[in-house]
Parts: C-alpha cells; sequence; structure tokens
C-alpha cells in the first residue's frame, strides 16, 4: 500500500516507518520536524534498503496534505503528528488543542477531498483517565483528566461522529499505552528535547551519567512496591500493532458496539517503578541509583491493559519482554552518546 505518515520522523513515527518499508510498503513522511530531526531520515536510509519519501511540512496545510495525497496515490493515513507531553498540555492548552485537533480536522478534509478514507490514528491510553477498574479494557469509560488526553478523546469523538455519517470511512484509533525501547539497530529512539519527562529516557539519562540519579515520584501509592505501575509495550511491538491495523483497515465496524473501532495497545502486564529500574539493571549490568521523592502531580497509582480485543481482531500481540525494552533503550542510548 501507499501510506502517508505523519509525524513519520518522531520516535514512534520513525520505528513505524521500518515496519512499513520492511513489508514492502510506499512511505511518505509529513513532518515539520517541530520535535524531530532530520537525521532521522539519514538513520531510515541506512537501516531500510527502501527510502521514504520526507516532506516537510504541517497537517494542519490541508492543500499540502491534499496534494500530497494525490501526488504519491496514497491509500491509507497514519496519523500520529501530534503534541504529547502531560505537563506542556496543561501550561499550553491553546497550543495542543490547535496543533492535535485542527491538525486532525485539516488531514481529515484532505483526505475527504481526495477520496482517501483509510486512517489508523494514535490515540492514548491517557483518554481513560484516572481507573476505575484493571486492567482497563475499551468498555472502560473516557474521561481524560489532562488537555493532551482530551485532545485524543476530542479527536476520537470526531472520528466517530464522521464513521456513523459516512460507512466508506475506515478508521481504526489505536490507545497506545507506555511505549519504550528501541530498534535492534539502536539507531532510532527516544530522544526527548531537554530532561526526560519519561521514566525509560530519564532512566538512560542516569545510565549515561548526564543525571546522578532517577526521582522516584512517590513509593506510597496502593501498588505491591508503592511506586507507580504501567504497561510498557516495546515501540517495535507498536509498530506491528499499526501493520496489524492496517490489514483489518475494512474489515470496519463490527468488533463491538461502537461507531468507531478503538483498540488497547499494551501488554496487559504492570510494572512498577521500582521494577523496571531493576530490570535495567539487571539486563544491562548497570547500577541506577535512585532517590524517593513526592508524588508527581496528575500520576496515578497503576495502569495496564486489557489488550484482548487487539489480540482477537486485530490478530496482534506484544511479544517482547520488560528486559528487551531495557536493552534495547540503553543501546539505543549508548550510541547516542558516543
Ligand atoms: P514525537 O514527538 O517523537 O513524534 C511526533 C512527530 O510529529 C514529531 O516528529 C513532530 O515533529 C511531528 N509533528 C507534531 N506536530 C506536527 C504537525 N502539526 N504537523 C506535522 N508534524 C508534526 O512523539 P511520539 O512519542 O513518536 O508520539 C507519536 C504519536 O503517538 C503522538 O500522536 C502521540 O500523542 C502518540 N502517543 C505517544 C505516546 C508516548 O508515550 N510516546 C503514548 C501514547 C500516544
Ligand atoms: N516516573 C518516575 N520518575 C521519572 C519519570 C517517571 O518515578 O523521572 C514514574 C511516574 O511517576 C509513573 C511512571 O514512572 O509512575 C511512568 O511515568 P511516565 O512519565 O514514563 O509515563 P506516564 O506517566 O505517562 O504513564
Amino acid at each position: 500500500m501507499n501510506i502517508l505518515l505523519t509525524g513519520g520522523m518522531g520516535y514512534i513515527g520513525s520505528h513505524i516507518a521500518l515496519s512499513l518499508l520492511h513489508d514492502k510498503h510506499k512511505v511518505t513522511i509529513l513532518d515539520n520536524l517541530s520535535n524531530s530531526n532530520i537525521e532521522v531520515l539519514n538513520s531510515l536510509k541506512f537501516i531500510s534498503s527502501e527510502e521514504p519519501n520526507f516532506i516537510k511540512g504541517d497537517v494542519i496545510n490541508t492543500e499540502l496534505v491534499a496534494k500530497l495525497l494525490k501526488d504519491y496515490k496514497v491509500d491509507a493515513v497514519i496519523h500520529l503528528a501530534g503534541l504529547k507531553a502531560v505537563g506542556e498540555s496543561v501550561s499550553r492548552p491553546v497550543m495542543y488543542y490547535k496543533n492535535n485537533i485542527l491538525g486532525a480536522v485539516s488531514l481529515l478534509e484532505a483526505m475527504k477531498s481526495c477520496n482517501v478514507l483509510n486512517l489508523v490514528f494514535s490515540s492514548s491510553a491517557t483518554v481513560y483517565g484516572i481507573p476505575n477498574f484493571l486492567p482497563i479494557s475499551e468498555e472502560h469509560p473516557c474521561k481524560p483528566n489532562n488537555p493532551y488526553g482530551r485532545s485524543k478523546f476530542y479527536i476520537e469523538e470526531i472520528l466517530s461522529d464522521l464513521v456513523i455519517t459516512d460507512k466508506n470511512w475506515n478508521i481504526i484509533s489505536l490507545r497506545y499505552f507506555n511505549p519504550v525501547g528501541s530498534h535492534e539497530s539502536g539507531l532510532i529512539g527516544d530522544h526527548p528535547n531537554g530532561i526526560p519527562n519519561n521514566l525509560m529516557p530519564f532512566i538512560n539519562q542516569v545510565a549515561s551519567g548526564q543525571q546522578t540519579h532517577l526521582k522516584v515520584f512517590g513509593n506510597d501509592y496502593d501498588t505491591p512496591d508503592g511506586t507507580g505501575v504501567r504497561d510498557y509495550i516495546h515501540v517495535e511491538d507498536l509498530s506491528n500493532a499499526h501493520l496489524a491495523a492496517l490489514n483489518n483497515i475494512d474489515s470496519n465496524n463490527n468488533y463491538q458496539n461502537y461507531p468507531l473501532n478503538f483498540f488497547n495497545i499494551g501488554t496487559g502486564k504492570g510494572y512498577s517503578v521500582l521494577d523496571v529500574v531493576h530490570a535495567f539493571e539487571l539486563a544491562n549490568r548497570l547500577d541506577i541509583p535512585y532517590k524517593i521523592y513526592p508524588r508527581r502531580d496528575g500520576d496515578i497509582a497503576s495502569s495496564f491493559a486489557d489488550p484482548k480485543k487487539a489480540n482477537n481482531f486485530l490478530g496482534w500481540k506484544a511479544k517482547q519482554s520488560i528486559d528487551e525494552m531495557c536493552l534495547s533503550s540503553w543501546n539505543f542510548q549508548k550510541n547516542k552518546s558516543q
């Protein structure tokens, strides 16, 4: 298939690009490089025998998107372009709503005008908000508690409206849990600007000596060791979920009683902060010093997926272990630090 991959230069998008190229899809990346670097393109070319097309541009530019859809005879779009930092979304909500929601609306308008009606959307477990029950299934109510999560939720509502109104649309929304890890080459990975907010990139920086210790945010949660529990998923497993979604894109509308098809993308297993620290230490034979700090605002005790719907309907299952996540994560960081 000819795929337009928005946000394809970013952490997750670059891994999806490789999976698509590996499966002989033709890939066109649209990215404004607001949170990524052009060097990623060289890595993609180096790792893969196929080359993606790359266009630097903004998804909010409807005319540009429509031109790309026509020029590259696009069959389906994977839409990742968006801003993703929860804390920043609280301080700059308008920027988040504009970029994420207007970006999605612009894309949909361009797709409709070109009659390209196949879409896989990057959503997030953040749409669920504070869990009422665990593991979180797709039946769980959505009550996102920050502007980032709300931007994802509102986009899903727009997508639902669209599939109700026009049955020709084929849309799958993937609700990612906590993507970590890197491609086996160690050439692409999670490369946040400045001090990382997320756990694994922060551990990487402690391991490489850029930070003296990990700040563990709270050890008084109602979890086995008191630290926060999350469902970490290897980014390569996550990439493969997009291939599975593409393969099932036109068997639309019948997965459950919702207008929109959405799927949890997680392993179903929860690991605490200290579990991850110890797994990282063991896998990489390194010490990760840590200190306990107060809870981080807005954090929840536990979040992990019930991934059965994706397992059953998409024929997809996460395969890689927490050790593999820690190994590949550090492999990328080591290469970057050299
Ligand atoms: P990322 O920031 O590394 O990648 C996003 C890419 O989109 C960047 O390259 C950025 O330059 C580009 N971009 C942003 N706005 C754009 C716009 N208006 N037009 C064109 N390009 C634009 O983030 P990521 O971690 O790879 O996340 C990708 C997607 O997955 C995002 O939509 C994010 O919300 C979603 N997601 C990420 C996580 C996570 O933990 N990383 C979890 C759940 C969902
Ligand atoms: N965390 C931590 N120290 C850090 C970053 C994160 O203790 O420097 C904890 C955080 O409180 C949460 C878990 O690690 O319990 C995962 O946090 P992350 O930001 O990676 O993901 P999210 O909060 O979005 O699930």
